[in-house]
């Protein structure tokens, strides 16, 4: 067996696979309010998460690195509640710490400790005796790919390898859930690439429910099946990547004759409206369900006595869908 099989060796020795579904949710979060002094970092934050990989999504000061450590139980929600895997995460902080590996977004490394040290110390803490803190320290870090370097001090590893000896700190107790605070931050594209593969090992091979934050689209593209979209502190937009982008496909329609007349009527019909400045509309089925064809869309036009000239099929960018979550003001 070799150190990549082994890192989740002790929850999942059947091996690499989906993660096995979890009775309780994974996360469950629940008109999350909570203030540093005035200032509300999150104002109602509901999230449902039964497990897989979900990327925590939105800009700078969104609230995401508020939202993990609260339901890590390191902060206090000063309204609403959350839990993770079905533990309180005001009154079970603790136990939800055991249940969960954290890479936070902000260098923790202990200056003087060596890779491997600095692992096994985390792996301590964790409540590992010391003979399996150091053993899961090496197989953790030959999975990371610092296998030659684990004998070097922390302090002297490159960001890239900085953020990676972070990752083997946060899984070095094999943890149910992994909260990942912008894993990528500052990376070059290599290492980027790199540490994005294995967060996709751990949420599609090992077994392990991973929660993303980043303030990247791609990042969280490349690696989650879900999204939660954070803004000024609330749910933007949230639901399954696939069905997002279903939802965020249309049409682009040209109207002979009145075009305001047409919008109006679809509008009337459900269907969402988006201009392009010249004259073309792009025509969003809202409901996403994906039913919406040309043939309808050429009907309605008919009935509404503004025939179109064409229809085409147009994907929205799954960007441009979150671009519009961020610019809208919630319901
Ligand atoms: P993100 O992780 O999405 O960048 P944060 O959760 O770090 O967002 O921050 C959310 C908001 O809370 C921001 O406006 C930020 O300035 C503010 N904030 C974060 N930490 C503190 C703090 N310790 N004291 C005061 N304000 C804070």
């Amino acid at each position: 067996m070799n150190a990549e099989d082994r890192v989740t060796q002790e929850r999942d020795p059947a091996g690499p696979g989906a993660p096995a579904p979890s009775p309780a949710p994974v996360l469950a979060a629940r008109g999350l309010v909570v203030r540093y002094g005035r200032k509300e970092a999150l104002r109602g934050v509901g999230v449902s998460f039964h497990g897989g990989s979900l990327g925590l999504l939105g800009p700078n000061g969104a609230g995401k690195s508020t939202f993990l450590r609260t339901i890590l139980g390191l902060l206090q929600p000063d309204r609403g509640s959350a839990a993770v895997l079905g533990r309180d995460c005001v009154r079970e902080g603790l136990r939800i710490r055991a249940l969960c590996g954290y890479m936070p977004e902000s260098d923790c490394h202990v200056p003087g400790l060596s890779g491997v040290e600095f692992t096994a110390y985390c792996g301590r803490i964790s409540g590992l005796s010391s003979a399996d803190a150091r053993r899961r320290a090496h197989e953790v870090l030959v999975y990371v790919g610092l296998e030659e370097e684990r004998y070097r001090k922390v302090e002297e590893y490159s960001r890239g390898m900085r953020q990676k000896v972070k990752l083997a700190a946060a899984l070095v107790h094999d943890p149910a859930v992994l909260l990942l605070d912008e894993p990528t931050s500052g990376l070059d594209p290599q290492a980027r690439h790199e540490t994005l593969e294995l967060i996709r090992d751990l949420a599609h091979r090992k077994g392990m429910h991973v929660v993303l934050s980043s303030h990247l689209l791609k990042d969280v593209e490349t690696v989650c099946d879900e999204v939660v979209v954070l803004a000024e502190g609330q749910v933007r937009a949230s639901g399954r990547i696939d069905a997002l982008k279903k939802m965020a496909s249309g049409f682009v329609v040209r109207v002979d004759g009145d075009a305001e007349r047409f919008v109006r009527r679809a509008a009337e019909a459900g269907l969402t409206i988006e201009r392009d400045g010249r004259g073309a509309l792009l025509v969003l089925d809202g409901s996403g369900a994906g039913a919406l064809t040309a043939r309808a869309l050429f009907a309605l036009g008919r009935a509404a006595g503004t025939p179109l000239r064409h229809v085409l099929p147009a994907e929205e960018s799954l960007e441009d869908l979150f671009l519009r979550a961020l610019a809208e003001e919630p319901r």
